[in-house]
């Protein structure tokens, strides 16, 4: 079990002040699941001031301390410390009010959510394992940590996890775990939104996203109210999809979600406090995505002047992740092809990369401002459409012919 040298520094430094230090939760888990962690989070019956004490001359970030946390940055790596606790009362779904520290690693343990995020490991004292976590892994199981009823009414996130844990792992819920989501699920409704987002944002992520939310479509519901008025087929048909796109949040987002209007999704996402700059790329994805129903060449070159490469490959991509029908496919997939050979191209779309600006129309005698501009659209339009060739000469002539005419 490869475990990084600042986290073994650290377990070391607090087991020779003579306190206890395990890793645990995810990072356990993901060490038995032969996966590399993200993060490692230690457990200790220290006190937060007595962590303090021990990495006085690390740098300390203090922003968890509140629920005995302090990240300790060692050889630039962040490891979070926690003193062992337990939580207090739930008393609106949210958020325990306050915690409790405890000495105790087995109650430190029994707070925490699912089986096989509750176990402990040290590198010289082996597994702690006070839940049968590594038998759920062995089996691909998720299953909460003592009664799933009363585990979901102090803190309704527990159940999205759980489907975002079994969309990232292709676990599957465990029975009990899974008719207490299903009763309890309104739950979701009062949780803070930040909390909702992180946790589905890694749901959609995830490599089994498609079957988890063809599963629980009503548990989703609580999550994006919005998705209430699709059709069965409907909802399937962007689910399905989710499979065959990359997993990129913007993206994903956007596939799930394409069955709404567009003016409907960013709200959805607003609701889901959402960053600007994803909703502006969701949004942009789904009304490339409109614009690419019928495509020429122009209209491709028109909606890459409008939302870029990236967006409407994205578009595109869904696109073809969303058809079942063979000539549809054949259709998006002649786009794809067109989209890859304009880029090939580099073509003019721009008034910056026209060969010709405003300066040179001014030497032609041309001097209103509003007149300008026209001709120079014009000419960007011409030259777009493959009508006029972007080399000086042949705009002048055509400028010259424009502005005898009256801009055209
Ligand atoms: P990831 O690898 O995605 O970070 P994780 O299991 O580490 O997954 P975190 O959100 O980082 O998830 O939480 C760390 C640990 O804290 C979990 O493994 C679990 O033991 C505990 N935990 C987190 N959220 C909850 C919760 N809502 N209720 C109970 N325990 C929780
Ligand atoms: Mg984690």
């Amino acid at each position: 079990m490869y475990i990084p040298k600042q986290v073994l520094i650290i377990l070391k430094l607090l087991n020779q002040q003579g306190y206890e230090a395990y890793l645990i939760g995810g990072c356990v888990r993901d060490l038995y699941l032969n996966k590399l962690p993200e993060d490692y989070d230690i457990a200790t019956n220290a006190l937060p001031d007595a962590i303090m004490q021990v990495f006085a001359k690390f740098k300390l970030v203090l922003t968890g301390i509140n629920h005995g946390t302090i990240t300790v940055i060692i050889e630039q790596m962040p490891i979070e410390i926690t003193t062992y606790r337990v939580d207090g009362e739930y008393l609106d779904n949210r958020r325990p009010e306050q915690v409790t520290f405890t000495l105790e690693l087995e109650r430190d343990a029994l707070r925490r959510d699912f089986t096989m995020n509750a176990m402990a490991y040290h590198p010289t004292e082996g597994l702690f394992d006070f839940c049968g976590g590594q038998e759920d892994i062995i089996k691909k199981s998720i299953r909460a940590v003592g009664n799933p009823e009363q585990r979901f009414r102090e803190d309704g996130l527990r159940m999205l996890r759980a489907l975002r844990f079994a969309a990232v792992l292709g676990f599957s819920i465990e029975d009990k775990t899974k008719s207490s989501i299903i009763l309890n699920c309104e739950l979701l409704t009062g949780l803070a939104k930040e909390r909702v987002q992180a946790e589905f944002s890694k749901l959609l992520l995830g490599l089994y996203a498609t079957s988890v939310l063809l599963e629980f479509r009503q548990v989703l519901e609580f999550c994006i109210p919005e998705l209430r008025q699709l059709k069965q087929m409907q909802y399937e048909k962007s689910i399905q999809a989710l499979k065959n796109t990359a997993p990129k949040l913007g993206l994903r987002l956007a596939c799930c979600l394409q069955a709404l209007e567009v003016g409907e999704v960013k709200a959805v996402l607003q609701g889901l406090k959402y960053s600007k700059s994803i909703i502006n790329e969701v949004t942009s994805i789904l009304l490339a995505k409109e614009l690419l129903i019928q495509t020429d060449k122009l209209r491709l070159k028109k909606a890459l002047q409008c939302y870029g490469q990236e967006v409407l490959e994205h578009a595109l991509s869904i696109m073809l992740a969303s058809t079942l029908e063979a000539c549809e496919n054949i259709r998006i997939q002649k786009s794809v092809e067109l989209l890859a050979e304009i880029i090939r191209e580099k073509p003019c779309i721009s008034l910056k990369s026209l060969a010709i600006d405003g300066q040179d129309l001014q030497d032609l005698g041309i001097t209103q401002g509003k007149q300008i501009g026209e001709i120079l659209q014009q000419l960007l339009l011409e030259v777009m459409s493959e009508q006029l060739v972007n080399e000086k000469s042949h705009l002048y002539l055509r400028a010259e012919k424009l502005k005898k005419d009256g801009n055209a």
